[in-house]
């Protein structure tokens, strides 16, 4: 490949939203593009790993929303390609909850609680909500009668609303436009399998390898610069390609990092959009045993461990549902047990997830014989697993962060102001995203038509104003100032130069 290579448009990042970005211009004419790729990889988030004998999920791994009026895109994709899921109901977990010495607390102590926890995220979210709407709302709202979680049960439940089920604002779109059943993908080809197909549609392939130079791995871009006229990307092995528009689809937590530079800078709107959306890290420690030692019948599936630390190896599945005789269990860990658990060695990790383990079956349990712990915070191509905007939002946020500057547009869950976290949001953002590019080719087109056409109707005039001009040439020299050319050439505001 030269070291400067030059298309129509540029698609960062391989992930599901760049995928069906570029589909949809493949689709529409414009397949005179480039994916580039940091990784060797497609997928992005959506990371399968062969584990103790069968394929896990690091990243997504439930298809959300599904049962609803609306059919979820993704869940459409999955029947077509035929994708094994296994469906998922949390709704037991609260009845399987263990203390430390392995008691399960009787259901009747778990509802009391799970209903308490309830009543006070609803309170707080009124309060957030009184907060943000006025200062009147606000001094009349009673905060007093938010309770804090405090004993281990408290804590669980809180984790397991905050960090799972409503972590976001209600009511969630996912589940009121797709339907509240969620199905875990158990296929050995993985989740990113519905990414090939994809691909497969305008990237030449064979044996499932996509074969073609429009898709360009391992390419991490450090620069993006941008103008009136073009952009220009530069990656970190020094190569440069240039293109007339851009559409960047790192994760929120990239945007957030100083991985990419641009120049000019990005506007102020556009980096406190940017700041302003939190970045939840999520991270599922897969375990494997010589056998299993957990209960298995119906309702089992998921179960909770209560510590008077929040989030402290709170949230397990066993894998017996969708792997029978896999042996493998999951514990989900956020935020700052998920940085706390990345910064520790494997060996550590275990160590601490056995002794929660022996706490809940007994000293008898065996030792796990592989562990397997994603490092999404750590990984400079992610910085976090999905985005997360502050309860009370407003469109404003998602406007300005999917808003494009000038030729760069922004695509990426994190741009979906209905799904955003999901899948789902992924791959309609790609899709609207390209949308957007496309009606902005063709304005510019028609723009240029027109300029065109003016220019054919003007040319006999000008000519003899030209002419007439030459006569007096003399006496009114006018030239177009150098920079001002250079400007207008390199599509650069006048007001820099
Ligand atoms: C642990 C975990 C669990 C999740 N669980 C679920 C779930 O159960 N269900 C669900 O629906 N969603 C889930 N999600 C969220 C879901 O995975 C994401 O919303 C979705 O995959 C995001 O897709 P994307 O295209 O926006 O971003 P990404 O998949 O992050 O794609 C962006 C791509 O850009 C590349 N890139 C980054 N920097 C550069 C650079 N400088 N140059 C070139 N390329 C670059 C990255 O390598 C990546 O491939 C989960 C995510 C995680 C991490």
């Amino acid at each position: 490949m030269d070291s400067k290579t030059s298309c129509d448009v540029i698609i960062i990042g391989a992930g599901v939203s760049g995928i069906s970005a570029a589909k949809v211009l493949a689709e529409n004419g414009v397949e005179d593009l480039i994916i580039l790729e940091a990784s060797d990889r497609i997928g992005g988030r959506i990371r399968k790993q062969d584990f103790g004998g069968v394929s896990v999920e690091l990243g997504a791994g439930w298809i959300a929303g599904v049962g609803g009026k609306q059919a979820n895109p993704v869940w459409e994709l999955a029947n077509k390609t035929g994708l094994r899921t296994c469906f998922s109901d949390y709704s037991n977990a609260r009845y399987n909850i263990y203390d430390r010495s392995g008691k399960i607390f009787p259901s009747g102590v778990a509802a009391d609680s799970y209903k308490k926890a309830v009543e006070s995220a609803i309170q707080r979210l009124r309060s957030e909500e009184a907060n943000c709407n006025s200062a009147d709302m606000a001094m009349n709202f009673d905060f007093d009668q938010i309770s804090t979680p405090k004993t281990p049960i408290e804590l669980a439940i809180d984790f397991i609303l905050h960090d799972f089920e409503m972590a976001e604002v209600e009511p969630i779109s996912t589940y009121t436009d797709f339907g509240e059943g969620e199905f875990l993908v158990a296929d050995e080809r993985g989740y990113e399998h519905l990414l090939y197909k994809m691909a497969e549609t305008f990237l030449f392939t064979s044996e499932g390898q996509i074969l073609e130079n429009r898709l360009q791995l391992n390419k991490v871009v450090r620069e993006l610069q941008h103008s009136r006229s073009g952009v220009a990307v530069t990656t970190e092995d020094g190569c440069i390609y240039e293109a007339n528009y851009a559409i960047l689809s790192v994760s929120i937590g990239v945007l957030q990092s100083d991985l990419i530079s641009f120049e000019p800078p990005l506007p102020r709107w556009k980096t406190e959009a940017i700041d302003k959306c939190d970045v939840i890290v999520y991270t599922k420690i897969f375990l494997k045993f010589p056998h299993k030692f957990w209960p298995c019948g119906p309702g089992k599936e998921f179960f909770i461990y209560a510590h008077e630390r929040r989030g402290y190896y709170t949230f397990w599945q066993h894998m017996e549902n969708v792997y029978p005789g896999s042996n493998i269990l999951v514990v989900t860990l956020t935020n700052g047990e998920s940085k706390r658990i990345e910064a520790q060695s494997d060996q550590e990790t275990l160590k601490e997830a056995m002794e929660v383990l022996r706490n809940m079956f007994g000293p008898d349990i065996p030792n796990a014989i592989d562990i397997l712990v994603p490092r999404w915070w750590n990984n400079r191509f992610q910085r976090g697993s999905y985005s997360n905007y502050p309860i009370i939002s407003n469109s404003q946020a998602f406007d300005s962060i999917r808003a494009p500057v000038g030729r760069v547009f922004f695509t990426g869950e994190h741009t979906s102001e209905r799904f955003n976290g999901y899948v789902h949001g992924g791959y309609l953002s790609g899709i609207d995203t390209s949308q957007a590019l496309l009606e902005e080719i063709r304005k510019e087109k028609e723009k240029e038509r027109i300029n065109e056409t003016h220019s054919f109707l003007l040319e006999p005039y000008l000519a003899l104003t030209l002419s007439q001009t030459d006569t007096v040439a003399g006496l009114h020299k006018c030239e177009v100032p150098r920079q001002v050319f250079l400007s207008r050439k390199m599509g650069i505001p006048e007001a820099i130069l």
